[in-house]
């Protein structure tokens, strides 16, 4: 049973509330800075075949905070969906995605490379982002053969038919797509048979406990059979270990992304070549 709430705590409800309020604000109105003066880079993900060569890369943003360095997605990602901030976040990223994608072309060790852009669903629910996925490509001369744009599943809630007609239209223009963290949402199979989808990614919370769990085992093979079944690319994300490749590996899986075959990298290192294994240089925060 709850306490009778005195004077003297609900002061202190207030005091917090307002506290988070006033914190929120600071954030969004940091976001809106960090979007003018372009403090958002893209850090570069490896994509693997069996053996460690890379096929593709996932470009994942951080933000370049002035005084607390890099500061990762998970603590601003939220926000920008919830203020619509994302939007205008979405499209830096996919214009320096083309832009980055674009001068692989001439760089003979990454031009074979597929290049993977996340897109949230509130995004790709602009009636013009067809047309910016468009734009982008031609401003930058980035093939779109080499684009991939990563979906969620949160983009079926919407309805399937206009969902895959922006689908068409870009696959028209040579964009393929992935659907990312599968097997966390609520799409119904039959859903996902009528994407025109080229790969299908299986969340690292399936692949964390894979050796140990035996329902997340199964998860993992039933979403690589599935896969298969649709004759869908499967790649495999959070992939630590070389046990877990392995298992990955003879159940079926090709691609391979996570901490064995490298951490995600500042571009200049990416474009080195050289993954990273040990710990990152400059650690990613988290805000609070
Ligand atoms: P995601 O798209 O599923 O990206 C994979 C996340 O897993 C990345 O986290 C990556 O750094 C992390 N990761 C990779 N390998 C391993 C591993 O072996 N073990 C573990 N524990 N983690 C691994 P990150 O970069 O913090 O991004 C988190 C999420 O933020 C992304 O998940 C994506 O949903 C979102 N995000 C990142 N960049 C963008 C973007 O440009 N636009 C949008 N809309 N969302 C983005
Ligand atoms: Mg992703
Ligand atoms: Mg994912
Ligand atoms: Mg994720």
């Amino acid at each position: 049973a709850a306490k009778a709430a005195g004077p003297q705590s609900l002061r202190r409800y207030d005091r917090e509330l307002h506290a988070a309020v006033v914190e929120h604000a600071q954030l969004d109105q940091a976001l809106r800075e960090a979007l003018n003066q372009r403090q958002f880079e893209l850090h570069y993900q490896p994509q693997c075949d069996v053996n460690g060569t890379w096929v593709g890369a996932e470009a994942l943003v951080r933000w370049r905070h002035p005084q607390r360095g890099w500061v990762s997605p998970g603590t601003f990602i939220p926000a920008c969906e919830e203020s619509g901030l994302i939007l205008r976040l979405g499209l830096q990223v996919l214009e320096m995605a083309c832009a980055r994608l674009a001068q692989w072309q001439a760089m003979p060790h990454l031009a074979g490379l597929m290049l993977s852009v996340n897109v949230s669903a509130r995004q790709f629910r602009q009636p013009e982002f067809v047309r910016q996925v468009a734009q982008a490509l031609a401003a930058s001369g980035a093939p779109a053969r080499k684009l991939k744009l990563e979906l969620t599943e949160s983009v079926m809630v919407d309805d399937v038919e206009q969902v895959t007609g922006k689908m068409k239209a870009l696959r028209e223009l040579g964009v393929s797509f992935s659907l990312d963290d599968f097997g966390t949402g609520y799409s119904s199979l039959s859903q996902l048979q009528r994407l025109p989808l080229d790969q299908i990614k299986i969340d690292q919370s399936f692949v964390r406990d894979l050796l140990t769990s035996p329902n997340d085992a199964s998860i993992a093979r039933t979403v690589i059979a599935l896969g298969q079944s649709l004759g869908l690319d499967v790649v495999a994300e959070g992939v630590e270990t070389a046990a877990q490749r392995d298992f990955l590996h003879q159940h079926g899986c090709r691609t391979f992304q996570g901490y064995f075959f490298s951490r995600p990298l500042p571009q200049a290192q990416f474009e080195e070549g050289v993954p990273a294994l040990a710990d990152p240089p400059r650690a990613l925060q988290r805000l609070s």
